[in-house]
């Protein structure tokens, strides 16, 4: 649910941001905030967020982009204190694993332990498909 001010409710994030939920805080700026995931994948799992809530990453004003990629390299050279191989990711909806709708990036250390990340088998794409991909993604040129 959100507001038309963009607020959602009861966003856990919105929460910390506010000091109102307990938190462990590796970053913070006027406009970001990074802090450990409370259900860490592995040890160093790191959440970076706007402090403005926002559900998706499409949502994001263009003069935010800046800020908050900027405290992702900050945050992964943190990480890169503790490992040079983790993974940044964000998830985008709740098939695609987003639990918490306030968009955060995910830096997941990684140690050479089987994770969710373990490498699975794949099929090479097909000519045939990555050209129907292509035409439903759009223009290379824009
Ligand atoms: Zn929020």
């Amino acid at each position: 649910m959100t507001s038309p001010e963009g607020h959602a409710a009861h966003c856990i994030f919105d929460e910390i941001v506010a000091g109102r939920a307990p938190t462990h805080k590796i970053y913070e700026d006027k406009d970001t905030l990074a802090f450990l995931d409370l259900f860490p994948i592995t040890r160093g799992h790191t959440l970076v967020i706007p402090k403005r809530h926002v559900d998706r990453l499409t949502e994001l004003r263009e003069n935010e982009y800046e800020d908050l990629f900027r405290t992702v390299v900050t945050v992964c050279r943190r990480v890169e204190r503790l490992t040079k191989d983790y993974n940044v990711a964000i998830n985008q909806g709740r098939l695609a694993g987003q639990l918490v709708f306030h968009l955060h990036f995910h830096i997941i250390p990684r140690y050479n332990t089987p994770g969710p990340f373990a490498i699975s088998p794949r099929t090479r794409i097909r000519e045939d498909e990555a050209q129907a991909v292509l035409a439903d993604l759009g223009d290379v040129s824009e």
